[in-house]
């Protein structure tokens, strides 16, 4: 009987089981992840779960039975820890196991502080994980006092809690702006305003110079411009790094992750891998993205690839981000655009969408799903709109998608 291990229970893990035996597989399927509780969701971590408004049962992808239902042997709370890709053995703490297909989906490890800055000082975090938030929610009372240091997508869903709960909130950005890795001046310019509307001291241009403690608990924050903050504790949102140990370990190919070909396979004919660990081919490079849409399509690929279906991953980028009553809506990638149309309706309600020369690369939706939704098919579709007809709030959006 075929036996396919899948190393990562998180997103992309529980996606490619669960595709694998609603595709049919009947072969012995494992599950195996370091955390100890089974595959979670991780965007409401600094959302609605660190907000208090979301119990931790609705965290979780499937409840546990499912796994057992569907005849899928679930290892939580066990690292797997080398990979004999010759003898397709896996180690853990206390077995090995065989596999015939293995696939990776080890997510990733959050960038944190060196020592030498302060960054082992306690109260300096992380969000990542369940055990991140619930021990950090106790912290976020109001009044206290936080510092966040990177003003990405996390740093601010995590400044928006922190200041509807009442925290005094400090967000620091070395970068010229906030989002400027991911997103349009335009973008950053709509979310400053809104972070300050609900009064977050927001400081771009000025990164951490080092943080200071008093008995090992970090009580102070020294910029690069020589300001001081005074801080209770301090969340660090400063980027991930791909887990590729055990694929660098194992002798596989990495490339901006761990490379693996348009189908999802690794170096090594029996290894797979998928969502924020696994780099794939896309324009002439190896691109790796970070999100829940990536995770799910690409290990669903792997899955189908399993089976045999000969299957390109063809990606299609999405995201979101919550941040105070402001839904923000990503479709597409928007590498290399040289323009911003921007689509402005009612109060808040505005759409970004970018374009390099003639086509539509892009859309960044802020309280506009059909903005989105739209522009999301049109993307799909190949379509560029003329820029006139989305600036125009009297043309219909729909009628785009016609055009
Ligand atoms: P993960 O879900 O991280 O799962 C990887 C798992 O592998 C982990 O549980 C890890 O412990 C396990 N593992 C690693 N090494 C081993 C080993 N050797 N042995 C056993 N187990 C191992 N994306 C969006 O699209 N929208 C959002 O709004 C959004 N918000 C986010 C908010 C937060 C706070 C975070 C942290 C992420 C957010 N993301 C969001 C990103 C999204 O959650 C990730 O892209 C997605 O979880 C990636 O799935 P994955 O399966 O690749 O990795």
């Amino acid at each position: 009987m075929k036996r396919v291990i899948v190393v990562g229970a998180g997103q992309a893990g529980a996606s490619c089981v669960a595709r694998l035996r609603s595709k049919g597989f009947d072969g012995q399927i494992t599950l195996i992840g370091e955390e100890p509780v089974p595959p979670y969701q991780r965007p409401p971590l600094s959302k609605a779960y660190l907000l208090g408004e979301m119990a931790r049962d609705r965290l979780y992808l499937r409840p546990e039975s499912f796994y057992a239902e569907q005849n899928i042997t679930l290892k939580l709370g066990t690292a797997v820890t080398a990979i004999d890709a010759m003898a397709q053995t896996l180690t853990l703490a206390d077995e090995v196991l065989n596999y015939d297909d293995l696939v990776l989906t080890t997510g990733s490890t959050p960038r944190r502080l060196p020592a030498a800055i302060g960054g082992d000082l306690d109260g300096v975090m992380v969000v990542r994980g369940l055990n991140d938030v619930d021990a950090m929610a106790p912290r976020f009372t109001k009044g206290a006092r936080v510092l966040i240091v990177g003003g990405g997508y996390i740093g601010l869903e995590a400044a928006a809690v922190a200041a509807k709960l009442g925290l005094n909130v400090t967000l620091v950005e070395m970068a010229d702006r906030i989002l400027q890795r991911v997103a349009a001046p335009e973008t950053s310019a709509f979310f400053r305003h809104l972070h300050s509307a609900h009064g977050v001291d927001l400081r771009e241009g000025v990164g951490l110079d080092h943080l200071t403690g008093d008995g090992g608990r970090v009580t102070g924050a020294v910029l690069g411009d020589g300001s001081t903050v005074a801080v209770d504790f301090v969340l660090v949102g400063v980027g991930i790094m791909p887990n590729t140990n055990l694929a660098d370990a194992a002798g596989l190919r990495l490339e901006n992750g761990i490379a693996t070909d348009a189908q999802g396979r690794t170096s090594d004919p029996h290894i797979w891998a998928a969502g924020d660990c696994a780099s794939f081919p896309w324009k002439g490079q190896q691109l790796r993205l970070e999100s829940v849409g990536n995770a799910i399509d690409q290990a669903e690929c792997v899955a189908d690839n399993i089976l045999g279906h000969a299957r390109a991953y063809d990606a299609k980028p999405w995201f979101w981000s919550d941040q105070y009553d402001v839904k923000l809506q990503i479709a597409g990638l928007n590498t290399g655009y040289d323009h911003i149309v921007t689509r402005s309706g009612d109060t808040g309600v505005v759409s970004h969408w970018y374009y390099a020369g003639d086509q539509l690369l892009a859309i960044d939706a802020m309280n506009d799903p059909r903005a989105y939704m739209v522009g999301k098919r049109l993307i799909e579709m190949g379509k560029s709109p003329a820029p006139e007809a989305v600036r125009n709030t009297d043309t219909d959006l729909k009628e785009l998608l016609k055009a």
